[in-house]
């Protein structure tokens, strides 16, 4: 048993077990007793304020991680352009790079990427590690998994960033998997710590009820992916310079298993709202499709986008690609308008970026309201008409 209990010290307290995330500790009769659910994780032996526990847990030594260096953001891209993520992902990638005093470079992969370079380095990229080659011309898991894993192995990042699209779900697993690496997905703030200087990486979990921060401080590189739209884009800097460096591509036959017959886009679905400017949501108090049909009366006078709550998607008032949060989209917009949304963690966890936010709300205590730049306590069937007729009027 590498956990064990010193009955003397035990007061019964059951700290322990509050602190055991496995449901491992006990407490019969005062005392504490460790089940054969222990993990090992050593949790309990933090938080017993009596000397009451004891272990042969030895703590594996961290090695040293001191060769690993600069932060890395993979570019993706579509049809030859930057998508708006990597983007985001640059300016936070600068941010995270000078509080570790370290280079921020990108890495494009693909076929015939290299004029990116220039715009790359205009958000902040030192260096350009670039992979081209006709058969990287098409996203394949296996041959970007390869070539990524040889550029890390050949250079040695301290963090690797990837947007938490489609493309970056599929391949950051797969490749922290290749190199025995950690992975958090679907980051919505990172930072670094100043002691170690290990990537902290905060995600919602729980179901969204608690934000929690995970590090990675046995390996390198350190990988997490972002939501597009939880970060802000840099401002781009004309005439900035990258030192382009050139990755040899090996691939194997048993990379090249997927070829791409053609490549039909999804027919449009009509919005993004993570890049909107300004937009209005409704919830359930907006009670009704008539009832979204006066926010988007609004969201037309106002050149906005309509959006929702999960609520509103599941009643079918809007469509599910018009859900702002945990579970839907994250939107950054100047001007945000919550019209009968209680502001639920989930919901608000998708509308933190955005410049104001204003609240309408029959409920003072709405947790909206500890967000919003502006509270309206009011009925949206009688405010909303008004800020209508104002708009018409100051037209
Ligand atoms: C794992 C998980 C993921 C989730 N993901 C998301 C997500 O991505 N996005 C999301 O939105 N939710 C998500 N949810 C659901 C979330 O927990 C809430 O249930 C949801 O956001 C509540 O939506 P609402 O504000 O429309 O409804 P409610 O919470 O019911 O709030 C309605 C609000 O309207 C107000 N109101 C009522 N009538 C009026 C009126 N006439 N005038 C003014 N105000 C009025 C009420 O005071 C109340 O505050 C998720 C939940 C879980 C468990």
């Amino acid at each position: 048993m590498a956990v064990w209990i010193i009955e003397e010290n035990c007061t019964g307290c059951g700290l322990c077990a509050k602190a055991c995330p496995y449901g491992a500790m006990v407490i019969e009769d005062k005392l504490a007793r460790v089940t054969d659910r222990c993990t090992e994780c050593g949790a309990c032996l933090a938080a017993c304020k009596f000397e009451a526990l004891a272990s042969d847990i030895e703590q594996e030594p961290i090695p040293d991680l001191s060769g690993y260096k600069g932060v890395w953001v993979f570019a993706e891209t579509q049809e030859g352009k930057l998508l708006p993520v990597s983007r985001e992902l640059m300016g936070e990638g600068g941010r995270l790079a000078a509080e570790l005093g370290q280079d921020l470079c990108a890495v494009l992969v693909g076929s015939g990427l290299e004029p990116l370079a220039d715009e790359l380095a205009s958000l902040g990229a030192k260096k350009v590690f670039l992979a081209d080659d006709p058969r990287l011309a098409a996203y394949a898991t296996l041959a970007f998994t390869r070539v990524l894993a040889d550029m890390i192995q050949a250079h040695a990042p301290a963090v690797l960033l990837m947007g938490a699209t489609p493309l970056g779900r599929d391949l950051a697993p797969r490749l922290s998997r290749r190199l025995d690496l950690g992975l958090t997905a679907d980051c919505t703030q990172l930072g670094i710590d100043k002691e170690t200087g290990n990537l902290l990486q905060t995600r919602p979990a729980f179901g969204g009820n608690v934000m929690a921060t995970i590090y990675t401080p046995r390996v390198r590189p350190q990988m997490a992916t972002v939501r597009p739209g939880v970060m802000a884009p840099p401002q781009a800097r004309a005439g900035a310079q990258a030192e382009v460096i050139k990755q040899e591509v090996k691939l194997l036959d048993s990379d090249l298993l997927l070829k791409l017959m053609s490549f039909t886009p999804l027919a449009s679905q009509g919005v993004d709202i993570s890049q909107a400017k300004t937009i209005v949501a409704g919830g359930r108090g907006c009670r009704s499709r008539e009832g979204f049909g006066l926010l988007a009366e609004l969201a037309q006078e106002m050149g906005a986008e309509l959006a929702g709550t999960r609520v509103a998607v599941e009643e079918g008032w809007i469509g599910v690609e018009r859900q702002i949060g945990q579970t839907g989209v994250t939107v950054r917009p100047e001007l945000y308008i919550a019209c009968g949304i209680s502001g639920a963690i989930q919901h608000r966890a998708g509308i933190l970026g955005s410049r104001f936010i204003v609240a309408i709300n029959r409920d003072a205590n709405a947790p909206v309201f500890s967000v919003a730049d502006y509270a309206i306590v009011g009925d949206v069937f009688k405010v909303v008409p008004a800020m209508l007729a104002a708009l018409k009027e100051a037209r």
